[in-house]
């Protein structure tokens, strides 16, 4: 039986890998910090129905000692860093933390197994945000990179960090560039679920609008199941290596919008009003990546599209609110 650690796995992909290793047969262990309500670390594993299969283990990627206990006491084959301050708009206003815990937290934990001597794949959870103001209409592993935002640098020298310890220690460390994923399980600041959850409380009759910044920039959004699914096969290529993984179909903010609340009979046009408060020092206007090494070299490839995704979340933020109500 292989043991992955998984770091973030409270988080959204987190809970999805957790419950695509428990289905191969892995001993899944994952990294929480100490929160005044533990039962929060495990809410999105209940949502899952795996809550009670993963052993959840206290430490924080800001915290190299903690790291090389778990390490030590876990003895994983694959190690997941799934762990960040992962919202773009936060990272203005806490840079230095996300410095901490997206960039330096990535150097921790590498340093960690180096010093713990054990033969361990490990897997850094890059972002498509690196590439930011984009130097090529479509994405791919040889793009030049041009973060946007404090969390875009703290991810790049993650990413960096990663491939220096596979070229000097013969580390397997492998990177994947996700681009955007999201589910019903995404937070709820970022936006697609922040529509999906007001379309849902529209329809229901408990608020009225919502509020957005810039709709007019566009991403490549797959769905958080598929994503986690490269992140594995990576670990299982006797090399390794950096990835992107994306759709390769970008839409506006203003798409999102009208398919989510078209999905529930209604007109966003109806509803959403742009509030300059949301806009951010420095946007990335448009992500759209070329995953064609990762459909090669893994045999991967998204199954769902964004309408199936806009759909599955709105119906899920209905089926929670009109149950809250
Ligand atoms: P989430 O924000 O849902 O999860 C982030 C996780 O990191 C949470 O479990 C959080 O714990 C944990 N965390 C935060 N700070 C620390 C810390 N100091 N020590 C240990 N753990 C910490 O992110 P996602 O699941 O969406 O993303 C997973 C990873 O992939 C992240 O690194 C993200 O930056 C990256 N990524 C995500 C993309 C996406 O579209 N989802 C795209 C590209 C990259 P807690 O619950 O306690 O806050
Ligand atoms: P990101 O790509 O990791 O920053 O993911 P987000 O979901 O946070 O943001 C995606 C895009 O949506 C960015 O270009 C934001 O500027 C834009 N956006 C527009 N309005 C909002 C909003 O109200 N909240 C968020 N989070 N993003 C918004």
């Amino acid at each position: 039986m292989k043991t992955a650690l998984i770091t973030g796995i409270s988080g959204q992909d987190g809970a999805y890998l957790a419950q695509l290793l428990l289905e191969k047969g892995y001993h899944v262990a994952g990294m929480a910090r100490r929160c005044s309500n533990p039962d929060q670390a495990r809410a999105r594993l209940r949502w899952l129905g795996i809550a009670d299969e993963v052993e959840i283990l206290d430490g924080d990627l800001t915290d190299l000692s903690s790291l090389l206990r778990l390490l030590t006491r876990v003895r994983p084959d694959e190690v997941y860093n799934l762990g960040a301050q992962s919202f773009v708009a936060l990272s203005w206003q806490q840079p230095i933390l996300t410095g901490e815990v997206t960039g330096m937290g990535v150097f921790n934990l590498l340093e960690a197994v180096r010093l713990s001597n054990l033969p361990v794949r490990f897997y850094q959870a890059s972002s498509s945000e690196m590439f930011g103001k984009a130097q090529a209409p479509l994405q791919s592993e040889t793009t030049p990179f041009y973060p946007r935002s404090p969390y875009a640098v703290a991810k790049l020298a993650g990413h960096w960090i990663t491939v220096n310890y596979r070229e000097s220690f013969g580390l397997h460390a492998s990177s994947g560039i996700l681009f955007n994923h999201e589910s019903p399980l995404r937070g709820m600041e970022f936006v697609t679920r922040k529509i999906t959850n007001a379309v849902a409380g529209i329809k229901l009759g408990l608020n009225q609008g919502l509020e957005l910044g810039n709709l007019e920039a566009t991403r490549d959004w797959g769905h958080a199941r598929d994503y986690v699914k490269a992140m594995w096969l990576m670990m299982q290529q006797d090399s390794p290596g950096d990835y992107v993984i994306a759709t390769g179909h970008s839409v506006s903010i203003r798409s999102f919008c009208e398919i989510a609340f078209r999905h529930a009979g209604l007109d966003y046009r109806d509803h959403v009003r742009v509030n300059p408060a949301f806009f951010r020092p420095a946007e990335v206007d448009c992500l759209r990546g070329d995953a064609a090494k990762a459909h090669q070299a893994l045999g991967w490839a998204p199954q769902v599209g964004l309408e199936a995704l806009a759909a599955e979340m709105v119906e899920a933020d209905l089926h929670r609110l009109s149950r809250a109500a």
